[in-house]
């Protein structure tokens, strides 16, 4: 734990409506990878962040990146109706996409122009590809969202930054040649 700990959601310069969404779900002080991670993302550049599951990680890459999506936004202008998000977060399992998108959920429920979706194996493919339409913030399984990648039905070249959450399970699972698929495919990102 550094110093940091102590330092406010608010002290941070994040957004008003997400410091409202953190209120609302009861955050008071921001957890130790918080602290240290979200004014880091803030700043840009890349990141690799070791944390347990239950330590607050999701708030700590989804807050950034929110931020980061309200400030290219700041009239909260509907979001055109193409599927070509900004934000991918990349999860290993469907259970963790639906939590991670659950969480975004729950962070944005005050701020406009903002819109998630979950793509995910197992779901009907032509619910996906209308969710996907006008979403800036993708939450996906790897597998699928090439499938949808390669029958072009999501654009992935507008992606300004990826988050690749349990990196380490992902490579357990065998997902590495997906994620350098994915990572060609949003080569011009930058974060
Ligand atoms: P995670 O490590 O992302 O799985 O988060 C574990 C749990 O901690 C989730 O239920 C979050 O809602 C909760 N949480 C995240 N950040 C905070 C915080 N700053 N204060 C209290 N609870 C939090």
């Amino acid at each position: 734990m550094t110093e940091q700990t102590n330092s406010s959601f608010a002290s941070m310069g994040l957004a008003a409506p997400l410091l409202t969404a953190i209120e609302n779900l009861g955050f008071t002080q921001p957890t130790p990878v918080q602290a240290e991670a979200i004014p880091a993302a803030l700043q840009g550049g890349d990141w690799m962040v070791s944390s347990q599951t239950g330590s607050g990680k999701t708030a700590a890459f989804l807050l950034p990146l929110l931020n980061q999506l309200m400030a290219a936004n700041p009239n909260g202008k509907p979001v055109p109706g193409r599927a070509e998000p900004q934000v991918l977060v990349l999860c290993p399992t469907r259970e963790l996409a639906q939590q991670v998108s659950a969480d975004a959920i729950n962070l944005v429920k005050f701020s406009r122009g903002i819109r998630i979706a979950t793509i995910m194996g197992g779901m009907p493919y032509g619910k996906q590809i209308s969710q996907i339409k006008g979403a800036n913030l993708v939450v996906a399984t790897p597998g699928r969202l090439l499938d949808l990648s390669n029958s072009r039905a999501i654009r992935l070249d507008k992606v300004k930054c990826l988050i690749v959450d349990e990196a380490d399970r992902m490579l357990d699972l065998g997902f590495q040649d997906d994620i350098e698929a994915i990572h060609e495919l949003s080569s011009q990102r930058n974060q």
